[in-house]
């Protein structure tokens, strides 16, 4: 039995980063860019009023108030050809671009506009008002560094720089393979001693959260021959998971299943809880895991463990779930030797979060890790958490963190 931080570490060095693929841009977001972006162009193309206001010549307002008269007028997305000359100025808009021999734009506000002439009231600094060619993109420039996690503000900027497609890294296609005799469809109703198999959907969810694309395979009865059959055809995806028959019991099938298919086992059985009879190999640059069939066992062991391989194929460097550190409401017993993943929900508290236990902590019951629950890491030397002492907290669902009220 190998450490729950052995175990991840040995996902982690065998997980390759998949390969490049060019897509639309809005096809991009919260994907890995594969490949430096360089512009062509310049962002804005010239240079242009951030305000609603008069280009003028600085040196014309040495003395204010000064009355300039107004040459042209100058809409956004319009040019003028006309030139600011001495004693002159052009009526232009946010985004308007500064007309030749302006060098300055004095906002509408500190005017006052009558019969063709402007007087000006207030002279602002010089070059007051312009937005230069360039000021957001310049030719050359490396707009999104390789290694980026694409946002809305990186595809608004390669909008920008004229790039409708970009280079991202691609998904992994993970197949989901669930075994046991006693499972059932969805739309069968399950008979004593038949389970729907759920774990295929939790599953394939977590798949797909994590930027996969889950291919589920059908049930598999619990009998050599067809895990063998179904893993491998499962073995054609970069990552199979499969469910169930992965602990000691004798109809456990699968490891005998992986090795028989020449996947070479990584590691077997973690010191932890839930999910202890974790199983990982790798066959070439494919990635098998063995997760449990209970379905706390098999979603925690995807959050802990398949979730950052699945990151890591996609180019990500930050692999795991975000932490938090929460006050333990009541004490929680635990078993000595095993790190525990407590279900716990959060909630605030006087100097921080406050995490109080879910009362069922069996791996069979799925409702406990529903709705927002985190996982409360419980060290592997102790037998007790104490109340009110703080614990790690992985935060398996972003909206457990979310802010009921703004931070302003
Ligand atoms: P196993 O790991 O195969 O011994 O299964 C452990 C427990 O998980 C048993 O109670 C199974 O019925 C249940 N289980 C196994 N596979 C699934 C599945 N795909 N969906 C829901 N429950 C499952
Ligand atoms: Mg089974």
């Amino acid at each position: 039995m190998i450490s729950v931080a052995d175990a991840l570490a040995r996902v982690c060095e065998a997980t390759p980063v998949l390969g490049p693929e060019r897509v639309p841009i809005a096809a991009a977001l919260g994907r890995v860019a594969a490949e430096d972006v360089v512009a062509t162009r310049a962002v804005p193309a010239a240079a242009n009023s951030a305000m609603d206001g008069f280009a003028v010549r600085h040196a014309d307002l040495s003395t204010v108030p000064a009355t300039l008269r107004i040459v042209a007028v100058e809409p956004a997305g319009t040019v003028v050809a006309t030139a600011v000359a001495p004693g002159m100025a052009v009526k232009l808009f946010t985004g308007s671009v500064i007309p030749p021999g302006a060098d300055t734009v004095v906002r509408v506000e500190d005017t006052a506009e009558r019969d063709g002439t402007v007087a000006v009231r207030v002279a602002p600094p010089a070059g007051a008002n312009v937005r230069n060619a360039g000021e957001d993109i310049r030719p050359g420039q490396v707009v999104i560094v390789r290694g980026t996690v694409v946002g809305p503000a990186d595809i608004g900027v390669l909008a920008s720089a004229g790039r409708a497609t970009t280079v991202v890294h691609q998904r992994p296609r993970v197949a989901i393979v669930s075994t046991g005799s006693e499972l059932v469809e969805i739309e069968e109703e399950p008979g004593p001693g038949q389970v729907v198999n759920s774990n295929a959907y939790t599953l394939a969810a977590a798949v797909a959260e994590a930027g996969g694309e889950p291919v589920v395979l059908p049930i598999v009865p619990d009998r050599a021959e067809d895990v063998r059959a179904h893993v491998a055809r499962a073995l054609a995806a970069d990552v199979v998971l499969t469910s169930g028959g992965v602990s000691v019991g004798d109809l456990d099938l699968v490891k005998d299943a992986l090795a028989a298919l020449g996947v070479v086992q990584v590691f077997w059985q973690v010191a932890q809880k839930p999910g202890r009879p974790l199983a990982f190999g790798v066959a070439g640059e494919r990635l098998v895991f063995g997760l449990p069939g209970n379905p706390v066992s098999a979603l925690v062991c995807f959050y802990l463990y398949v979730r950052p391989a699945l990151r890591r194929l996609q180019g990500h460097a930050r692999l795991h779930l975000p932490a938090l550190e929460a006050r333990l409401a009541t004490a929680v017993r635990k078993a000595r030797g095993l790190t525990e993943f407590v279900r716990v929900r959060l909630a605030d508290g006087p100097d921080g979060p406050v995490a109080t236990a879910l009362p069922s902590q069996s791996s069979g019951v799925l409702t406990a890790l529903g709705s927002g629950a985190a996982l409360l890491v419980g060290p592997p030397d102790m037998t007790e958490l104490a109340a009110g002492n703080r614990y790690p907290v992985i935060v398996v669902a972003p909206d457990a963190v979310a802010r009921a009220a703004p931070p302003f």
